[in-house]
Formats: structure tokens, sequence, C-alpha cells
């Protein structure tokens, strides 16, 4: 084998391990150790869960998938709401309706979190950190005001998208 041949080898090595971030970047840490919480929200980190807890105290910080999410602008769900007649008429309701139900999902689930509700000229964008919280989300409006729901998984992106739209 030439000199030139090798070279090309581990060039091509070298290129395997500088891979694109992926949204498994936001997966819990594997090997992190009991007594660790997130600096942001305080959440605990305990044989391998994020969860809620009163507990004591935890000398090891970090940051959780959520807070990090938060803090990167880095959704992991999003929502349209298009604007027309019937938000106008019902925007109070429906947002207070959004922040409801993600509350509830937030308690079952550390990790899954409203990110922020914002008007826009086009519509409200709703935003969470995870997709269980989008698909509550949607499901609760479209019980409570029917509409038209479309939701979309983008493989490439990890993002679940969700359109809604009631004339
Ligand atoms: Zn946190």
């Amino acid at each position: 084998m030439t000199e030139s041949r090798n070279r090309n080898v581990s060039t091509m090595r070298r290129d395997k391990r500088f891979q694109p971030r992926t949204t498994d970047s936001y997966r819990s840490p594997v090997r992190e150790q009991g007594g660790t919480s997130c600096r942001e929200c305080g959440a605990v980190y305990e044989n391998g869960r994020w969860k809620w807890s009163a507990s004591a105290e935890h000398t090891s910080q970090l940051v959780c998938p959520a807070c990090r999410r938060i803090l990167e602008h880095a959704p992991a769900g999003e929502l349209w709401l298009e604007s027309g007649e019937y938000l106008r008429t019902h925007h109070d309701e429906v947002a207070s309706l959004l922040r409801h139900a993600s509350a509830d999902e937030e308690k079952l689930h550390v990790l899954e979190r409203l990110m922020s509700i914002e008007d826009q000229p086009e519509g409200m964008r709703v935003t969470t950190t995870g997709p269980h919280t989008l698909r509550r989300l949607s499901e609760a409006l479209v019980r409570a005001h029917h509409g038209h729901l479309t939701i979309e998984y983008r493989d490439a992106e990890g993002v679940l998208r969700a359109r809604w739209r009631r004339d």
C-alpha cells in the first residue's frame, strides 16, 4: 500500500467522527450519576430518568434537555394556528387552553414543555420541547375548537410540525 492510500483512509476515518449535531444530542445523558439536577428548572436526574422531585440536595448540576432546547431556541414541536376570523375572536380562549393542556403534560413528563406562544402576522406560533406536548396540545385544540389539523413529522429535522386552521 502506498503512502497516499494510507492518507486517504485516515482522512475518511477522521470525517466520520465529525457528524453533524442531531436531535440525539438533546437526549438525556446516558451515564449521569444520581444526585444530578438541572440548574435552570431544578428537574432531577435519577435512575436514568428526569423527574420533578422535592428531595434534598443535588451536588452536581447540568442543564436538562428541555432547558437546553429553550436556551438554544431549538423546539422539538411546532404548531401553527393559521390566522382567521375564528382565531381572532377566540384568541385568548385558545391561548389559555394551550397553556392549561401543556401544564398537565409537564407534570407527567418533565421534558415535555411549552416553549412559547407567539402572535405573528400569519397566526399563532406554538413551540414545545417535546413531541408529546405538541400532540397533546393539537388534540386538545381540536376537541375544544374543532377546525382542521395536520401533523407532519420531518425525519431529517427531528421536529414534529402541526398546522391548524378554522375559518
Ligand atoms: Zn431543566
